[in-house]
């Protein structure tokens, strides 16, 4: 085994001056980079990531190489590996970059990546997401020592927030305009779910610009978050360090004394946080939150558990907004695999929503203090057309299916599976209905 590992390695070292990150994703492409040094390396490696439109790079060690994995909308790919050689001395490049121990490699650190006039790397290719950003590269870098080195993953934060509108996030027309309706309220708390990158904090940022613009930032905006990933101009943002005595709660508490408006807090975990924070939405502050949770029902369910009275959850809460990511079918090809989706067929990511309100059923099933299958019956009597018990994010992926903006695989990858009777039925629906509407609009022109 290891003689053979280092055959690789030395074959590997051997082919050329460049070196050639030679396993490709399942397509077989291949990355190619010029250096063969640490810096050089390190730098190709994000700008490889970002041109990319990576959200995450992960260098595992290995006894003969080190494998390099991006992560492209939301799905880890292995892109090749290097040779183990410069394994160490990567990592302690990075180390500097990010202010951390180059000496200590036998504890786990994390520290942020900040790099300044950072160069623009694929200059000629399609707009991603990054490009705009690539003068500065903030990010947060983690090492964890391992068996034969330091594994190293490198989260990258959104470009500043500027730029980020709630109308160009993906929404459905409907859920952008109750959500738009919601934000423009001036006290009540507007929460999010979704498991970790379904693009919550995209949304709660878009939200806090599109609330500055619409009151030409004249309104008191603070946040508490953990950690800042994006810089927004003309808010007030503070980095809250859980276990100490600056944590979410005692944060928050301080921070109502400043007189804010509209208050973000990056998430509610415990009892004090839910309880300040619903005091807040109570007391003439629009609050904006996230919560752990598998529905917007969970949402209300989880505070209901954390000690939050009934009335406080239904007086508090103006919506729940619950939502996945899910990759789009790539517009190049149309699904059919291109240089431009890494022959996936897939590109770009979809937003799917699920919004609930407090009122109706809902609210009584609260104030009767239901649990979570009573709280989800009660939303579904509320919702329109809820009678066939269908999961509305389901219905908005069916919904994108149909207008050829997913793929069912892709559904049932982020949704969980659902059985093919209930999916044919809903698009027989979804199909009639726009038909319906088409030939409505037909008579009215
Ligand atoms: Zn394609």
């Amino acid at each position: 085994m290891v003689v053979l590992g280092k055959d690789r390695t030395e074959s590997a070292g051997n082919r050329s001056q460049k070196m050639a990150i030679t396993e490709g994703i399942s397509s077989g492409s291949c990355l190619l980079f010029s250096s063969t040094e640490p810096v050089g390396l390190v730098e190709e490696l994000i700008q490889k990531a970002l041109s990319l439109n990576a959200s995450d790079i992960h260098l595992d060690p290995s006894p003969d190489r080190w494998e390099v994995r991006f992560r492209l909308d939301g799905i880890l790919c292995l892109q090749g590996n290097f040779p183990s050689s410069l394994g160490p001395n990567v990592v302690a490049r990075l180390k500097v970059l990010a202010e951390l121990l180059t000496y200590r490699t036998d504890i786990p650190q994390e520290g942020r990546l900040e790099l300044r006039d950072f160069p623009r790397a694929n200059p000629a290719g399609s707009a991603t997401r990054h490009e705009e950003a690539l003068r500065v590269i903030e990010g947060r870098l983690s090492t964890f020592p391992t068996l034969h080195g330091e594994k190293v993953a490198i989260r990258f934060f959104g470009r500043d927030a500027s730029d980020l509108r709630l109308d160009q996030l993906g929404f459905e027309p409907e859920t952008l305009e109750r959500l738009q309706s919601l934000l423009s309220g001036r006290q009540g708390a507007v929460l999010l779910t979704g498991p970790g990158g379904s693009g919550k904090t995209t949304t709660l940022y878009a939200a806090l610009e599109s609330i500055k613009v619409a009151h030409r930032g004249g309104i008191h905006i603070f946040t508490i978050e953990d950690p800042i990933e994006r810089p927004i101009a003309g808010i007030t943002q503070s980095q809250a360090r859980p276990g100490t005595e600056f944590d979410f709660a005692r944060g928050l508490r301080s921070l109502l004394r400043q007189d804010p408006e509209v208050v973000m807090v990056g998430e509610i975990r415990d009892a004090q946080t839910a309880a300040i924070a619903m005091e807040a939405a109570l007391t003439g502050h629009l609050l904006l939150s996230t919560v752990h949770a598998g529905s917007a029902c969970g949402v209300l369910s989880r505070l209901l558990d954390m000690g939050v009275e009934p009335y406080a959850l239904t007086s508090g809460i103006r919506g729940v907004l619950n939502q996945r990511l899910v990759r789009k079918t790539c517009i190049a090809c149309s699904g059919k695999g291109c240089d431009a989706c890494n022959k996936s067929g897939l590109a770009g990511r979809l937003l799917l929503a699920e919004w609930i309100e407090v009122k109706g059923a809902l609210r009584k099933a609260i104030l009767a203090r239901a649990d979570l299958d009573g709280l989800l019956d009660a939303a579904k009597l509320d919702a329109i057309g809820g009678e066939s018990g269908e999961s509305e994010l389901w219905a908005a992926g069916l919904r994108a299916l149909v207008r050829g903006e997913t793929t069912l695989a892709e559904l049932t990858r982020v949704l969980g599976p659902k059985p093919m009777q209930l999916i044919t039925d809903s698009i027989t629906k979804i199909v009639n209905m726009s038909q319906h509407n088409q030939s409505e609009q037909g008579t009215g022109a």
